[in-house]
């Protein structure tokens, strides 16, 4: 792999100082691969070969058919790839393999093909008919050059839901994976270094929020498509206003599990399992307050408790891992202030701490935690921990259940379990976010638009929306 260059606009350029990055195993803490650190003069490089190509090459003139066939291709040369894909992603952030075969990998591979099926009904041209009696021609147009900005948690996925659709609808796009992972993003540009684009089309350049901070405020950037914390995303955004850009913002969150009282424990302890759990609770829609009918609140923690001393934590490389190191550090010693602050305000630490799981010695772990007793005004219910942490809360009713989980500066997604769908379902219609599952995690369908409200930010990626993202609306009106 080509690690000591930058992708720009389609070609493999040495960078333009030496500045590395070194990517470090979060499961050994030893170095994995140093890999070179873009700069503001290779940002400037790959802006400018962007706006040549959208200015005045042939990539947004095509017919979108075009463009679907070679993200078809894509497709192909991603899939031959795949399991490179999630050992590399396993390697430099440490998600379970399994995971990182099923999820981290095998989703954005389904996604680049389900995105080409959802462009293909996109309607490119219409005619409508005007108020003064002449037609109304519109056209979609691509928005142009997009910076997407992107971090390490779920990274293939995170840039898949970007570059795809942006591609698909014409622009052209600088992708920025954060510096805990480039080696995907270097993996993905060889292999759109296979593919037939025009120069400018695609670049990557890795690097950290300072090259971010650099490609946001850049004059040749028209949208920037941007996911991360709630703190980086209203600088996004600050920046994005300054420069009239246009912007969407996939931010945090703190979803809540409303279980209503005629749910099954063991169900429910299964699904919150897989929801919050897998990549070591390292996801943004993760349901990390789980509302328990108070009554029935022994159950439901039990059933909890059960689910989380059987998860298999250890080395993220075996496939029988469940729970591997958090991806950083710095993430650790977070997620460990969290489980300090959870036991100083005074919620039950029923499983889990700040001590390393039985059986490993070094790498950034933390064991999976569970609290109860807790209420909505402490920090481990108000704040994203980004971990294997869940914090459950009891509640009266269902009014009550409704209102503890509408009270957050979050509003990403959500979940309600109950035997009942059309009660599950008539209680989304209560809950103020984006995203909400009955009887599951909210599940990421490519046909589905995804994405937050409140401090979750603004904007939708997947489905029909996904794409839409991308496109400007231009009405044409000819003299009749
Ligand atoms: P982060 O905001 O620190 O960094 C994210 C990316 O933005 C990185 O590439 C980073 O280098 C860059 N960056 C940081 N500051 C920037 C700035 N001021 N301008 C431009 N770029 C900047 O986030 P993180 O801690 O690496 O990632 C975890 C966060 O991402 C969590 O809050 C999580 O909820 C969120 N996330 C959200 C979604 C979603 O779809 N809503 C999905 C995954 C992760």
């Amino acid at each position: 792999m080509r690690r000591g260059e930058l992708f720009i606009g389609g070609s493999w350029s040495k960078p333009s100082s030496d500045a590395v990055i070194e990517v470090i195993s979060p499961a050994t803490e030893a170095p994995v691969a140093p890999v070179a650190a873009a700069g503001p003069a290779d940002v400037d490089a790959t802006v400018g070969a962007a706006r040549q190509a959208f200015d005045d090459g042939p990539w947004p003139r095509l017919d979108p058919s075009e463009r679907i066939a070679v993200v078809r291709r894509l497709a192909e040369l991603y899939g031959e790839r795949r399991s490179e894909m999630a050992d590399l992603i396993t390697a430099e952030i440490g998600a379970p393999i399994s995971f990182a075969q099923r999820a981290q990998v095998g989703l954005p591979w389904i996604m680049m093909t389900a995105f080409c099926d959802l462009a293909e009904s996109v309607s490119w041209q219409e005619i409508r008919p005007g108020r003064y009696g002449a037609d109304i021609r519109i056209r979609r147009e691509p928005v142009g050059v997009v910076a997407a900005i992107v971090p390490w948690n779920m990274p293939q996925f995170l840039i898949v839901t970007k570059l795809i659709p942006a591609l698909l609808a014409g622009c052209c796009v600088v992708v920025k994976p954060a510096p805990e992972s480039p080696l995907d993003a270097l993996l993905l540009a060889e292999l759109l270094d296979e593919l037939d684009l025009p120069p400018g089309v695609v670049s990557v350049v890795p690097g950290g929020a300072d090259v971010g901070t650099y490609l946001v405020a850049h004059g040749g950037v028209d949208k920037v498509s941007f996911t991360g914390s709630t703190a980086a995303g209203r600088q996004v955004a600050a920046a994005c206003a300054t420069g009239l850009k246009r912007v969407s913002l996939e931010l945090g969150g703190k979803s809540a599990a409303i279980v209503l009282d005629d749910a099954d424990p063991a169900a429910v302890a299964t699904a919150i399992r897989s929801a919050s759990l897998s990549n070591s609770g390292q996801i943004c829609n993760a349901l990390t307050r789980i509302l328990v009918p108070a009554k029935r609140s022994d159950e439901f923690l039990d059933a909890l408790t059960t689910e989380m001393q059987g998860l298999v934590v250890g080395d993220p490389t075996d496939p029988a891992t469940q729970v591997g190191p958090l991806a950083a550090q710095r993430q650790q010693q977070r997620v460990l202030g969290y489980i300090e602050a959870g036991q100083a305000e005074g919620a039950r630490l029923v499983t889990g701490g700040t001590g390393m799981p039985d059986g490993v010695e070094r790498g950034w772990y933390v064991r999976p935690t569970l609290f109860a007793d807790a209420d909505n005004t402490m920090r481990i219910a108000r704040e994203e921990i980004f971990g294997p942490v869940l914090t459950v809360i009891g509640y009266d009713d269902e009014d009550d259940a409704v209102a503890i989980a509408n009270d957050s500066d979050y509003g990403l997604a959500g979940s309600v379990f109950t035997g009942d769908i059309e009660r599950g379902v008539a209680l989304a219609a209560r809950i103020r976010t984006g995203t909400f599952g009955v009887n599951q995690g909210y599940t990421m369908d490519p046909y589905a638009p995804f994405g937050g409200v409140k401090s979750s930010g603004y904007g939708r990626e997947l489905g029909r929306e996904g794409i839409e993202g991308y496109l400007d609306t231009k009405s044409i009106s000819v003299a009749g």
